[in-house]
């Protein structure tokens, strides 16, 4: 029986069917016995010689049709395998039902799409129109002040729930603050917050937060009358609000997404100080709070303009921990890998992954040098919270009366926000909340054995999840800042991590869905050797 064979020239095919380097490599199967084999099975071709393989299938299939029908007896000698290989190679088993899942999700590439720059100024323009934003400032007119400014932020979130079908809660969270308790609060004042909540479909009482404060201020930090545009700190977080809960308000998640614009945060944390009580009464379990504060500036006061970067203050051990939690980093090297700076992590990745141009600065700190955010309260709770602001600030646009001195403009006026920089930050927002919210739950009660032996060994409770997938167990390099290394271990509660030394590296483990989304990272507890 003539055969065409690639890697030789015969009768049949003479002139046709060239030869190709394919023999010796073990990654293609052989075309032997049956020229028309590669026609119904799946053939391995290196990238290289596609265009070889491509343009010789023609040839091949004509060299076939041109092949009589065996008569019967014995296969010539010649074209018989040799005993070194099989005859026929066997099709690709089908891929185990373990299969890690793919970890990209095209609906956040088109929740990052559906950011607007132009919203994003429309609606600072009009955060920045309301004159002062001051928590002291006038609650009763509709056009000025700070209760002027909530109510059109609580119509705003309303206007964006019934485009949802109402898939918005949008509700005030409020306490008195007692005048005099605090140095930067002279009479008794309401800190009213302005929540709304996506809630979701499997595992509502899971939360995702992002946190913005909508007060504003000028230099004299009790004067509440003067205009205090507040643009960019913090009308650049605010808007990101609105602007992340019109592009996520278009999906459902399995978890909860919080959008929460704080007040009082100048006169000392208040807002978030309100509603990290609040969600702790409540005992909202939360995945993480992304606190976005002063993101919308490009140009910075150390003469450098970007708008490539973005920080993310990731902090490490609260100073009220409890002993048994400090002792419990501090004796595994874990104090690098609180739930905080895991959460910064998973923004890093996330921008890796679905915001193009812009990387986040992993900084490895509560917050900047002598200056605090909204998430200190939510991280002294206990919560995971990050503060994600924009990379190069502008002192002369922050907290000053607006006015030009010595031929310098002083003020937080919209001029200087760079809005398509800001639409970036609240796609880096959208996206991470997006993956969280689909994502399962953190595994819980993590733990880790390995003393004496060239492998590590981590168990977790299972994660309650009905579209759960299993588990990806990561393990970096301790001089590396990122999770680098990882293996998918399937729907187990326990793997053990051959020839990768406990002391060497440090560990962490997710839970993955059937779409691919994961959890956050947890790093693991010292487990009981056994
Ligand atoms: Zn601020």
């Amino acid at each position: 029986m003539p055969v065409c064979v690639l890697e030789e020239r015969t009768a049949a095919c003479k002139g046709r069917a060239r030869a190709a380097p394919w023999r010796g490599d073990g990654r293609f199967p052989m075309i032997r016995s049956d020229p028309t084999a590669f026609l119904n099975r799946e053939v391995y071709v290196r990238p290289s010689l596609r265009p070889t393989f491509l343009a010789l299938v023609p040839v091949l299939t004509a060299c076939a049709a041109s092949a009589p029908t065996p008569q019967g007896g014995p296969e010539p000698a010649a074209v018989s395998a040799p005993a070194s290989l099989p005859a026929a190679i066997p099709a690709p088993a089908p891929l185990p039902s373990g299969v890690a899942p793919s970890g990209e999700d095209p609906r956040i590439r088109e929740i990052v799409a559906a950011v607007s720059p132009a919203r994003l100024e429309r609606d600072d323009r009009t955060l920045v129109g309301f004159q002062t934003r001051h928590t002291l400032s006038d609650t009763v007119s509709a056009t000025r002040g700070i209760g002027a400014s909530r109510r059109w932020l609580f119509a705003e979130f309303q206007r964006i729930s019934q485009a949802c079908g109402g898939c918005l809660e949008v509700m005030y969270v409020s306490d008195v603050v007692k005048g005099g308790s605090s140095p930067r609060i002279d009479h008794d004042v309401n800190i009213v917050d302005v929540v709304a909540v996506q809630r979701g479909r499997t595992d509502p009482d899971r939360y995702a937060l992002m946190t913005a404060h909508y007060d504003s201020r000028v230099g004299d930090v009790m004067d509440s009358t003067s205009f205090a545009p507040g643009a960019n700190d913090d009308g650049s977080g605010t808007v990101a609000l609105l602007e992340a809960a019109r592009a996520l308000s278009r999906y459902q998640f399995d978890g909860t997404v919080v959008y929460a614009a704080l007040a009082g945060e100048e006169q000392g944390l208040l807002g978030g100080e309100v509603l990290s009580r609040y969600v702790k009464q409540h005992g909202w379990r939360i995945e993480g709070v992304l606190n976005n504060d002063i993101i919308g500036n490009t140009s910075g006061v150390n003469g450098v303009t970007e708008n490539s970067t973005a920080r993310v203050f990731g902090p490490g051990i609260p100073v009220n921990a409890p002993e048994a939690e400090l002792r419990r980093y501090l004796y595994s090297g874990g104090e690098l890998d609180t739930p905080s700076r895991e959460l910064m992590r998973y923004v890093d990745r996330v921008a890796d992954s679905y915001v193009l141009n812009l990387d986040v600065r992993m900084i490895y700190r509560l917050d900047r040098f002598g200056r605090g955010g909204d998430h200190t309260p939510f991280f002294q709770q206990g919560f995971p919270a990050v503060r994600v602001t924009e990379t190069n600030e502008e002192y002369t646009r922050q907290h000053q009366e607006v006015r030009t001195q010595n031929g310098i403009r002083y003020g937080d006026l919209p001029e200087g926000v760079d809005f398509p920089y800001l639409a970036k930050m609240t796609a880096l927002n959208a996206a991470t909340l997006a993956s969280l919210a689909w994502a399962p739950a953190s595994p819980d009660s993590v733990t880790i054995t390995g003393a004496l032996q060239p492998s590590a060994t981590l168990r977790w409770r299972p994660v309650s999840a009905p579209d759960l997938a299993g588990y990806r167990v990561y393990w970096r390099d301790p001089e590396s800042a990122t999770w680098d290394h990882s293996r998918w271990v399937g729907n187990v509660t326990q793997a053990t991590i051959d020839q990768v030394t406990i002391d060497n590296y440090f560990f962490g483990v997710a839970a993955v869905d059937r779409e691919g989304h994961e959890s956050r990272i947890v790093f693991p507890a010292p487990g009981r050797e056994r």
